[in-house]
């Protein structure tokens, strides 16, 4: 947020929020700033965080400031500080009802944890934790540097650990396997809530007394040090044992986590509480929807919006009475709440609009498609192979060869997009493609 980045579109500016969670007074100050120092859109980015793109030449410390009067900074007011503010949890952390535990007070823990030890610092921009409650609304498709998912144990709740992965069911993850880069080490051990933070400490610590200077992420780490060694090494940071469980070696996440739960209304934990979710097309709010729904949170929520990892805004504690209102009007603001509807399953990157190395127009084409597609087929567009708008491989990926030209990826179980089924394909080709490689393999 104070360092924005030079893009082909203008700078870009990235507002991390704390597990997700922006006021309705800060939803304002974003769609003021956005409107008056960059291109007036707020885009919902995969790491339930916002970023402002646009930003016009020699506005760039005037919004920074305005941010920061917001509150949206991070404690200390430095940059460094704000780049390791990378926790996330579940939008509905604490009122998801088959979560296992609130992980809210744990996530503020870590964020402070984070921010307060100055060689933290020297963590990447991207070095990321997952902190996973066990709710079903839950994204644990992501691979994280350090992830930490509550299991039921003998004595109560415990947080079962892994590193460079995800917590996802392998049965889950047709990514998952010896070659596949989202599963890392696995579990490998597990300790109770009161331990998490002078673990992640430890592990963060590990890291960085170990990682050679061009080993930026865990995995790097992995390379070239064995899983137990980094444990060791934790372990002279920790008072007390930590040791590798083997009883730990098939474990999995016990609840299948369902993304469809974003949209629409739910039923929280508290009886007669309902979260109500939304998706804008392609995660981008304009400065009229973010007002919109910071008036919707006032109203008939609790003043808070929830942005989620699938690019899309939830609205917590809205009463059973309100619901029928509280849809409608996302629909009238031109969010989409239903999982039937096609865009809610297309994501996709700056694309050459906004990023130089982009080879199509992969915003625009990614609307095309989505007015062609069947429902319920998840597609990734991207302008090229790095992949910026998804950290998981989508079932489907278009990945741009040249303008309003793709090559289509099906995953199939490999590391990167997964297999070439056709290359060269038009938005119209890949739209029709699609529709009937998602009829020979339902739930695609
Ligand atoms: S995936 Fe490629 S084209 Fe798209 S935003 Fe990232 S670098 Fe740019």
């Amino acid at each position: 947020m104070l360092r924005i980045i030079p893009a082909r579109d203008g700078g870009i500016c990235r507002i991390k929020l704390p597990g997700g969670v922006l006021s309705a007074t800060q939803a304002h100050a974003i769609a003021d700033a956005s409107t008056l120092h960059a291109n007036g859109v707020a885009e919902l980015t995969n790491r339930a965080n916002l970023q402002l793109r646009g930003v016009r030449s020699g506005h760039e410390a005037a919004l920074s400031a305005a941010l920061l009067r917001a509150g949206l900074g991070p404690a200390s007011g430095l940059s460094s500080a704000d780049d390791v503010r990378n926790v996330m949890i579940s939008p509905a952390a604490g009122r998801d009802p088959h979560a296992l535990i609130d992980t809210t007070p744990l996530c503020a823990e870590l964020l402070t944890l984070l921010q307060s030890d100055a060689r933290f610092a020297a963590l990447s921009p991207k070095f990321a934790l997952l902190l996973d409650g066990g709710e079903r609304l839950a994204r644990v498709d992501h691979p994280h540097d350090v992830w930490l998912a509550a299991s039921p144990g003998e004595a109560g709740v415990r947080f079962v650990f892994g590193l460079a992965g995800c917590p996802e069911p392998a049965s889950e993850n047709p990514n998952a396997g010896e070659d596949c880069d989202t599963h890392g080490t696995g579990a490998l051990a597990a300790v109770p809530p009161s331990q998490v933070p002078a673990l992640v400490r430890a592990l963060l610590h590990t890291f960085l007394d170990l990682a050679a200077a061009d080993a930026t992420r865990m995995r790097d780490l992995l390379a070239t040090h064995a899983a137990d060694a980094l444990l060791q090494h934790a372990q002279r940071y920790l008072d007390f044992p930590l040791a590798r469980d083997a009883s730990l070696r098939h474990w999995e996440r016990q609840l299948p986590a369902d993304a469809s739960l974003r949209l629409g209304a739910h039923a929280q934990r508290s009886e007669g509480m309902w979260h109500v979710g939304g998706q804008p097309p392609l995660g981008r709010l304009d400065a009229t929807m973010l007002r919109g729904l910071a008036a919707l949170a006032q109203s008939h929520g609790n003043g808070l919006l929830h942005a989620t990892p699938w690019q899309s805004v939830l609205l917590p504690d809205v009463a059973t009475q309100a619901v029928p209102a509280v849809l409608a009007q996302l629909s009238a603001l031109g969010l989409a709440c239903d999982p039937a509807e096609a865009i809610t399953h297309v994501i996709a990157c700056a694309g050459s609009i906004g990023c130089a190395k982009g080879l199509a127009d992969t915003k625009s084409d990614a609307l095309r498609l989505a007015e062609r597609l069947p429902a319920g087929v998840d597609v990734h567009l991207t302008g090229c192979a790095r992949s910026c708008a998804a950290a998981h491989c989508a079932p489907y990926t278009l990945l741009a060869v040249a303008p309003g030209r793709y090559d289509l990826y099906r995953r199939d179980g490999h590391p990167g997009f997964g297999q070439c089924v056709a290359p060269q394909l038009t938005i119209d080709e890949s739209a029709a493609l699609l529709a009937r490689l998602a009829r020979s393999t339902p739930h695609a």
